[in-house]
């Protein structure tokens, strides 16, 4: 069975400072992140053992650890991917035609992402995602798995469990939420992800 591997950093663990600390980096990347992998494939390997079984009992344990430590898994995946050092600024392109079309205007959109990414309820994401017909929606998801809408592609994702932020950011949300934003955010990465989410 194909296996969840922790994907490597693309830029080095001190290079998000001051913005990101290199220890939450980190201890988020190598501990966190590394424990949703191995929680997604130990998920999938007590289905395996159960299909040979023939025992379901914990079919239902198993299946809500895939959507949760599966979910952790992607989630943290496509949020490496959408930082960098030396970030922020604001989209270009077919992407912020989109948001302008979708949301008013470029700092409506940042307004909205800012407050529902500053207001997720526990532990989970802020999420700009993509529908089928190429509109875009601002997420709130809870945990990794809930809130999110089927068949909707996450193109940008910020992390807002306390693990994410609590070390350099203690109780202050929106202090890291703007540093992500402002310094940290990799546009070009966001667009060329929206520029393959194709019409349904
Ligand atoms: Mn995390």
């Amino acid at each position: 069975m194909k296996k969840a591997v922790l994907p490597p950093l693309t830029f080095p663990v001190d290079a998000l400072e001051p913005y990101y600390d290199a220890r939450t980096v980190g201890l988020h990347h190598g501990k966190h992140h590394q424990a949703y992998v191995n929680g997604y494939n130990a998920a999938l390997d007590k289905l395996d053992a159960a299909r040979v079984a023939g025992d379901y009992a914990a079919v239902k344990h198993w299946s809500r650890e895939i959507a949760f430590h599966g979910g952790g898994h992607i989630l943290h995946s496509l949020f490496w991917a959408n930082l960098k050092p030396g970030g922020g600024g604001e989209p270009h392109g077919d992407l912020a035609s989109a948001i302008a079309a979708q949301f008013g205007s470029i700092q409506a959109f940042d307004k909205q992402l800012r407050a529902a990414t500053n207001a997720v309820e526990g532990s989970g994401w802020g999420i700009l995602a993509a529908g089928p017909g190429r509109e875009l929606a601002i997420l709130q998801v809870e945990k990794h798995q809930n809130q999110l809408l089927p068949g909707w592609q996450p193109i940008l994702v910020i992390d807002v469990w306390e693990h994410a932020y609590y070390l350099k950011y203690e109780n202050r949300r929106t202090e890291f939420v703007d540093a992500v934003l402002d310094h940290l955010v990799n546009w070009r990465e966001v667009e060329r992800r929206f520029s393959g989410v194709a019409e349904a």
